[in-house]
């Protein structure tokens, strides 16, 4: 009896080492997977690094290439396009016009009636997802379905579609265009999730044209611009300060103001006013400044568009939830801290950045938020919150990154006219001896309008790179549609009654 008793303690007691050895073997295991998990943080965090010294290299190297886009065709990575439009809207405008906006998720149509006095803007929008097999298939079929919803938003707002007075269209389309007018201009190459093989090349505004007349719509396109430089004409008909506009949605791009004499490429430019907006296409700045991690560059590898865009591969809305994805996917396949690998980590695009944003700005204590997200986007369930947590930390790393950048453009755009208080490339003048200008910069897109963390790290990047004094000086005004609406400002102020060809080439 006694030895039975005996016999079963100690089997008790082995088995009881046997489980606690177990137990601390997978403690320590799972110690030493943490570890690394860390480790794969750390070496994000360290190849996203933003300090300010690299900021303002940034903002150096942006100013650079601005000049050598400017000074001949194919300088820079920098288009550095001309758009034709040598005036913005004044104020004086009159009438009723219309807008598209072609070039993001969204299509818009919009109106907007002009009483000839600057005004609080109250135009008419509505917005359209484009279907996706017109993103890529024949260009007719894409005019065509954007003159239909023009035609019907007309008839909707009870304009005859066959007036007799020829209404004047703006038409946004932000692709990168060699402009020959202001009102027509040749397609360079698709960006964001279009191609269209057959419009490289051709003329847009004369593609437009046609789906417009074959819909028998009384209409004339007077203007083809960019949407930046329709967020610029309407961040200018509000605020005069206004010298550039950045754009920061599914993709990104800046225009701003330029004097014609700075724009070498182009000799004997003249225009009445002395200066053009320059449509800088500044998604495809680059510089070996720019902080690239490993994942950047299998985004870019794996993109339709390799070694292009890459600024705008790190900043926008289109991929900042790719580049998040790539994150987990590696912890996930390496460091077995997601569970089982979810075969949605292998799907590109899974993870679209609205649901990131959500993820980094859950503030609840149990991050409930991350972990919906994580189970019915990525179908990861069961996720310790320390794991949610790296996920949030992730989310942050991506964005802080992007919206400095971000911020480094604007800087550098602000270096080339001379408005950061350096006294330009060039230098030479103390920061104490220039009277900064108030100076005005409309931003535009949802990254920025709807995601808080991007846009208080923007804006506390322009602080830390200008500094407290000349950061007051300059104002980042949000437009809403500007793209869309400053197009409709820039048909009236180039409308056919009222328009006198003031560009001239010499
Ligand atoms: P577009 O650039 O397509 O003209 P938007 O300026 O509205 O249109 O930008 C849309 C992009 O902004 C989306 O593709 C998405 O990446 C991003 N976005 C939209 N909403 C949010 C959000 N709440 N948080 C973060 N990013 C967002
Ligand atoms: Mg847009």
């Amino acid at each position: 009896m006694g030895k039975v008793v005996l016999g079963v303690t100690v089997g008790v007691a082995v088995a009881a080492c046997a489980v606690a050895a177990l137990v601390v073997g997978r403690r320590v295991r799972s110690r030493k997977k943490w570890k690394r998990v860390v480790g794969v943080l750390k070496e994000l965090e360290e190849s996203c690094e933003t300090t300010v010294g690299r900021l303002r290299q940034v903002v150096d190297a942006m100013a650079v290439e601005m000049h050598a886009g400017l000074a001949s065709e194919g300088g820079s990575k920098l288009k550095m396009l001309l758009t034709f439009v040598d005036n913005l809207p004044s104020g004086s405008e009159k009438g009723i016009f219309y807008a598209l906006d072609l070039g993001g998720t969204n299509f818009r149509v919009l109106r907007v009636e002009l009483g000839g006095q600057r005004s609080e803007l109250d135009p008419d929008v509505e917005h359209q997802p484009i279907p996706e097999q017109l993103m890529t298939g024949r260009s007719e079929d894409l005019f065509d379905f954007i003159a239909s919803s023009l035609h019907r938003f007309v008839e909707n707002g009870n304009d005859s579609v066959q007036s007799s007075i020829m209404k004047e269209l703006g038409f946004t389309f932000s692709f990168p265009v060699k402009q020959t007018s202001v009102s027509s201009g040749v397609l360079i190459k698709w960006t964001k999730a279009f191609a269209i093989k057959d419009m490289v090349g051709k003329e847009v505004a004369g593609a437009l044209q046609q789906a417009l007349d074959r819909k028998g719509l009384n209409m004339r396109v007077a203007v083809l611009v960019n949407d930046t430089v329709g967020t610029l004409a309407l961040g200018h008909y509000h605020d005069a300060d206004t010298v550039a506009a950045v754009i920061i949605g599914t993709g990104t791009n800046a225009c701003y103001w330029e004097r014609t004499d700075a724009i070498i490429k182009c000799q004997g430019l003249l225009t009445t006013s002395g200066g053009m907006v320059v449509n800088m296409e500044w998604g495809n700045f680059w510089s070996s400044h720019l902080p690239r991690t490993s994942y950047d560059i299998d985004l870019d590898a794996e993109s339709p568009n390799p070694n292009d865009q890459g600024f705008e591969k790190m900043i926008s809305g289109m991929y900042l939830g790719d580049i998040v994805r790539r994150v987990i996917l590696r912890m996930s396949e390496e460091l077995d801290v997601f569970g089982p690998v979810s075969s949605r980590l292998y799907v590109p695009f899974a993870l679209r950045t609205p649901a990131m944003a959500a993820m980094h700005e859950d503030d609840s204590p149990e991050l409930t938020e991350v972990a919906k997200i994580l189970q019915d986007v990525l179908d990861i369930s069961d996720v310790p919150l320390k794991v949610r947590k790296l996920v949030v930390k992730i989310c942050d790393v991506v964005t802080r990154r992007a919206a400095r950048l971000a911020a480094a453009g604007i800087v550098g755009i602000l270096k080339k006219i001379g408005r950061d208080g350096s006294g330009g490339i060039t230098g030479g003048r103390s920061r104490s001896d220039i009277k900064m200008r108030r100076t005005a910069v409309a931003v535009e897109g949802s990254l920025y309008t709807q995601y808080t963390m991007f846009r208080e790290y923007l804006h506390e990047a322009l602080h830390e790179i200008l500094g407290e004094d000349i950061a007051r000086h300059v104002v980042i005004n949000v437009t809403e549609d500007g793209s869309g609406t400053g197009a409709a400002l820039l048909a009236a102020s180039h409308s056919s009654s009222g328009s006198v060809d003031n560009i001239q080439l010499v």
